[in-house]
């Protein structure tokens, strides 16, 4: 096999139980947006399911739905809309919509009147101080209202209120604390006008960690859950008793011995300093490598770390290997758990100016992903012995 992602689904189901024992009282909700953040949507959510995540989420209606379609039957929510979003096909499905804003509201509505299925089970989301989606606060008055009105013409029911954090991932940030004091007063206004949400949240994968009085019912994990910190300062992975989930590596598609003085890749922003080994990995940008590993990306192949020399192409980038000799098919780890040697995702988003969230997230679906630990619907998470194999 040219490359492969190994989704170690024993190393996610123990990191959901880690975060679960942080928020011991807590639901937990298994963020699964985006493809699990590159490790597969349908296994992960099931594998965080067996885990006891009560609730998955996901960004778009699309990704929840498939979801649906999958099979899972939980409580699933997704928060984000856009004008002519299928409303209809969520509420069908009985999936928790997130409402920021009146024409949201109004989009639902009319939706919910052609309906079987209704009341639309809605979670209204407050901007605390974020920016990005969220109902200003001082829109807040007229959306509950509205809210409230729905409520009474058996349109929707208010599940839940929420928000989201701009600066968990820094610990002590004057944010943190700015934000849940409004999210408190959004609570506290919307239960006094008479809505009774089942939960309140603005919990993500580093408020969890770090910021206990920010769990109110529910926590939204999804970085942690892959087994990589939502930044370096809230820890390691080890730190923080999780493990990497996914293991990027590919097999040698060459390996040949060049003079010193030889051009390497486009543009010969590296040149052989001596005569050596060159081997070629065939994974590049196409396969979600970033182009910015050129020249600085770290890979394990024959036990040592070596650096991306000179650009990722498109499809394949050469590693340097000194006086070493490798065979074509031996393997080069881009990165893993870290336990036999290989760099991190923390490394690559090290080496190449991003956040380890990115590295993960945008392996493409060109490369392969090959599950480990799946356990089967029948089983149950009691017959696993340990933290690593199922
Ligand atoms: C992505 C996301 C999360 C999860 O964030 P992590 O930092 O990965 O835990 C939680 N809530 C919302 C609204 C998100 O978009």
């Amino acid at each position: 096999m040219r490359a492969r992602a190994v989704v170690d689904l024993a190393a996610l189901r123990a990191n959901v139980r880690a975060l679960r024992a942080r928020a011991p009282r807590q639901q937990l909700m298994a963020v699964v947006k985006a493809n699990a953040y590159g490790h597969g949507a349908v296994p992960c959510a099931r594998a965080a399911r067996q885990a006891g995540a009560e609730w998955v989420g996901t960004a778009t209606p699309q990704e929840a739905l498939a979801l649906r379609a999958a099979g899972d039957t939980g409580r699933l929510m997704c928060w984000l809309w856009t004008p002519g979003d299928p409303w209809r096909e969520a509420v069908d499905a009985g999936i928790d919509v997130s409402v920021s804003g009146m024409w949201a509201l109004e989009e639902l509505s009319r939706a919910v009147v052609g309906s079987d299925h209704g009341p639309a089970r809605v979670q209204l989301k407050i901007d605390t101080g974020l920016g990005r989606n969220g109902c200003q606060p001082g829109d807040w008055e007229q959306l509950v209202a509205a809210a409230r009105d729905a409520e009474k013409d058996g349109l929707i029911k208010v599940t839940g209120v929420w928000s989201h954090f701009a600066c968990a991932d820094e610990p002590g940030h004057p944010s943190i604390q700015a934000q849940l004091a409004v999210f408190r007063d959004a609570v506290a206004y919307a239960e006094r006008q008479g809505l009774t949400p089942e939960v309140r949240h603005i919990a993500n994968s580093p408020a969890t960690l770090t910021v206990p009085e920010a769990h109110f019912d529910l926590v939204r994990t999804g970085v942690a859950m892959y087994g990589i910190s939502p930044s370096p300062e809230v820890g390691t992975p080890d730190e923080l008793g999780l493990k990497p989930v996914m293991t990027l590596s590919a097999s040698l598609a060459s390996v040949k011995r060049v003079p010193g003085g030889h051009g390497v890749s486009y543009g010969h922003q590296y040149t052989t300093p001596g005569e050596t080994t060159l081997a070629l990995v065939p994974v590049g940008y196409a396969d979600g490598i970033p182009r910015a590993g050129s020249g600085t990306g770290p890979v394990l192949v024959g036990g040592k770390w070596r650096t991306v020399a000179g650009r990722v192409a498109m499809d394949q980038f050469v590693v340097d290997l000194g006086g070493d000799s490798a065979a074509p098919g031996d393997e080069a780890v881009l990165f893993g758990p870290g336990d036999r040697g290989e760099p991190t995702a923390e490394d690559w988003a090290r080496a190449t100016g991003t956040i380890a969230y990115e590295v993960v997230t945008r392996i493409s679906a060109r490369v392969p992903r090959v599950y480990l630990g799946e356990v089967r619907e029948h089983q149950t998470e009691t017959t696993e012995t340990d933290d690593t194999g199922a």
